[in-house]
């Protein structure tokens, strides 16, 4: 399978985010990216699409914003990483504000997602290993590839980041294999959190459906996405299938969610797969709590390549790091069988 990563999301490395009530560790290191790249071996180099794959799925707005937003908080004479305080949340009118901490609140929704001075450039390059492993399943040449993405991209939507993740590299994907001529593309999000970003992206969208199995957001972070009645609206609608299942789950119950994922993308009969992947379901997870097992990786990736549909996977999250390179090959060892 071919493997694709640039070492320039590397620079990324936010020092801390505010977490159950206090300033932590950053959980999303730029180690977690290394120790995948050195247990899959050889990675593919990058291609540069330019920004117009990412403006498809971003307002011009925040990718201006995401692109000058440390530059801007220096220059209001801050140290450090840019986050935000204040955000607009529940009816506030749309303003037109300039400060950057009014800006770092109009364009996020957490405090878990610094912007650092390479951020820009990581989350740029990061959409670009997206779309660098898409082309080889647009072109034929391959039937599966994976983009090693970091940051991860999942929970950022057309004009705010979150969770992590600043530019959606699944979204992207997606949209751009739309654009390539694909009428219908399926994307399974399968990390342990909802992938509300995604969602909110293709929410109105009938040419892009949306499975995510992930924790009960009643439980487990986003808390405001990914409850079951939510199925896409207007054009959308029952385009998206969210499957939320309680902490503690393991292999069974999530295998019958995954079948019901495949049955329900089965029936819309997409042309091409993006699986965003996440090893955070992983039992060893520091942030989170379900109990898939490294070998249940490969069942779990046995099982989605059995649909036959071209599969660009897509690296989520995944914050048990010493395990991450092997809970990720034990997936990719699912798709290689085929
Ligand atoms: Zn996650």
């Amino acid at each position: 399978m071919q493997i694709f990563f640039d070492r320039r999301q590397l620079a990324h490395a936010p020092a801390l985010e505010l977490h159950n009530g206090g300033w932590t560790a950053h959980a999303e290191k730029p180690s977690r990216a290394e120790i995948v790249c050195a247990r899959l071996g050889a990675c593919e180099p990058v291609r540069d699409f330019g920004r117009a794959p990412l403006a498809r799925v971003h307002t011009p707005d925040y990718l201006d914003f995401l692109e000058s937003a440390h530059a801007r908080w220096v220059a209001a004479g801050r140290e450090g990483d840019a986050v935000g305080y204040t955000w607009p949340v529940v009816r506030r009118r749309p303003l037109d504000l300039e400060r950057i901490d009014a800006l770092l609140g109009r364009y996020s929704y957490d405090a878990g997602t610094p912007i650092t001075a390479d951020s820009w450039d990581a989350a740029y390059w990061g959409a670009q290993t997206a779309l660098s492993a898409l082309a080889p399943l647009l072109d034929g040449s391959a039937t599966t590839s994976f983009a090693l993405c970091r940051p991860p991209g999942h929970h950022a939507g057309a004009d705010y980041l979150g969770g992590y993740c600043y530019l959606n590299n699944a979204a992207v994907a997606a949209q751009a294999a739309r654009d390539a001529g694909h009428a219908r593309v399926a994307i399974l999000d399968i990390d342990y959190h909802h992938g509300n970003g995604t969602q909110d992206i293709f929410w109105e969208d009938g040419s892009v459906f949306f499975a995510s199995i992930h924790a009960d957001p009643a439980t487990d972070y986003p808390f405001f996405w990914g409850h079951a009645d939510e199925a896409g609206e207007g054009a959308g609608e029952g385009a998206t299938l969210n499957l939320p299942l309680p902490r503690g789950t393991r292999l069974p119950a999530y295998l019958d969610a995954l079948e019901r994922a495949l049955a329900a993308i089965a029936a819309f009969a997409p042309s091409l797969l993006v699986l965003s992947f996440g090893a955070d379901t992983f039992e060893g997870d520091p942030i989170s709590h379900f109990a898939i097992t490294r070998v249940d990786y490969t069942t779990i990736g046995a099982r989605i390549a059995a649909t036959g549909l071209p599969t660009l996977i897509v690296m989520e999250g995944g914050y048990a790091v010493t395990e991450l390179g092997d809970n990720v090959a034990s997936l990719l060892d699912g798709f290689t069988a085929r």
